[in-house]
């Protein structure tokens, strides 16, 4: 039997249109919309891709969007001081700095000269520690995205063995948190754990968030498994005599698709959802900091 291929394109979709809706509601009784700013750094071709996008996605859903350009030797107290600028401009309600920044830049400086409030990339330690204690923060947008399609493969996860391949504060922790406010039993590996196939093979829902190709194989995998592919990798590959580049996962989806019971594809999996849980995030943000009560959606 093949596996359920569970469409993070359509269910970005559909998140999407239920944030615009409550923009347009919002706008209505209040007069104000969220607004979101990216500040992007060099000239990274991927990530003026990304950038596009955000911006696109967020007038989409009728909130504003704010883009900052700045050159690739930006010294690190010039973006600080754009950052500072942003966190006290009242109109902004979330700030994005996309990573990664030039060499020049600490990365963790600039995440902790982000307001908590406006952490709409949810990795300020202030957003990770309510996180970890289950208290109501900013959540990082692609294990949230991780999670609701979880949720879409299995409605009831209590006491479900989750499996995280991967453990950095972007992706493998915050995902194994969501799962543990879940209330699964929850195990994260990492490069040095060992037994990986037979961790892995046991898990009711497996997530792999690694940055190795195809790495997850079916050996991996417990028959019905919830199978969730974060990885992102380009591959270069030959076609009719031609060398090209694609897309593919973690997860060897040709070989796992026949055992598990859900599994998200690459592209079209997780991906779709990190831009959707930032535009969620942002109404959140916006709605905390005007203290109404965050929409339910
Ligand atoms: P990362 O910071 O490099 O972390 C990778 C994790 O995998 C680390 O915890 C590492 O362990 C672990 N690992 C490495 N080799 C391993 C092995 N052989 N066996 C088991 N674990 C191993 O990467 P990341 O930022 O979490 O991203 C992971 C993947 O998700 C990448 O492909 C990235 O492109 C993708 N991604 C996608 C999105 C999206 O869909 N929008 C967003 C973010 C990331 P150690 O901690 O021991 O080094």
């Amino acid at each position: 039997m093949s596996a359920n291929i569970i469409d993070g394109k359509q269910v970005a979709e559909k998140l999407r249109e239920r944030i615009a809706n409550a923009v347009k509601k919002i706008e209505q009784e209040h007069k104000k919309i969220p607004g979101l700013a990216v500040v992007l750094v060099g000239n990274d071709p991927a990530s003026e891709v990304y950038v596009r996008n955000k911006g696109i996605q967020t007038k989409e859903v009728g909130m504003t969007s704010y883009e900052y350009k700045l050159p690739e030797d930006t010294p690190e107290n010039e973006l600080l001081k754009k950052v500072d600028e942003l966190n006290n401009d009242p109109n902004v309600n979330g700030i994005l700095v996309q990573f990664p920044v030039p060499q020049q830049i600490s990365q963790q400086k600039v995440i902790e000269t982000i307001l908590p409030a406006k952490d709409v990339d949810g990795l300020h330690p202030i957003n990770s520690g309510y996180l970890s204690s289950g208290l109501e923060g900013l959540v990082p947008c692609t294990p949230q995205g991780a999670a609701i399609l979880i949720k879409e493969a299995c409605k009831d996860l209590s006491g479900k063995k989750a499996v995280i391949i991967g453990r950095s504060n972007l992706v493998g922790k915050p995902v194994a948190q969501l799962l543990l406010k879940e209330h699964c039993t929850v195990t994260i590996c990492h490069s040095r754990s060992q037994n990986l196939e037979l961790i892995s093979s046991e898990a009711d829902i497996l997530v792999a968030a690694v940055g190795i190709p195809n790495l997850v194989k079916k050996d991996w995998v417990k028959p019905g498994a919830v199978v969730i592919d974060v990885g992102i990798n380009r591959i270069d590959v030959e076609e009719n005599g031609e060398s090209k580049t694609r897309l593919v996962g973690d997860v060897d989806f040709d070989d796992v698709k026949g055992i598990a019971g859900s599994i998200t594809p690459v592209p079209g999996g997780v991906g779709p959802m990190t831009i959707a849980c930032l535009l969620l995030n942002t109404l959140n943000a916006f709605c905390d900091q005007n203290n109404f009560d965050r929409p339910s959606l």
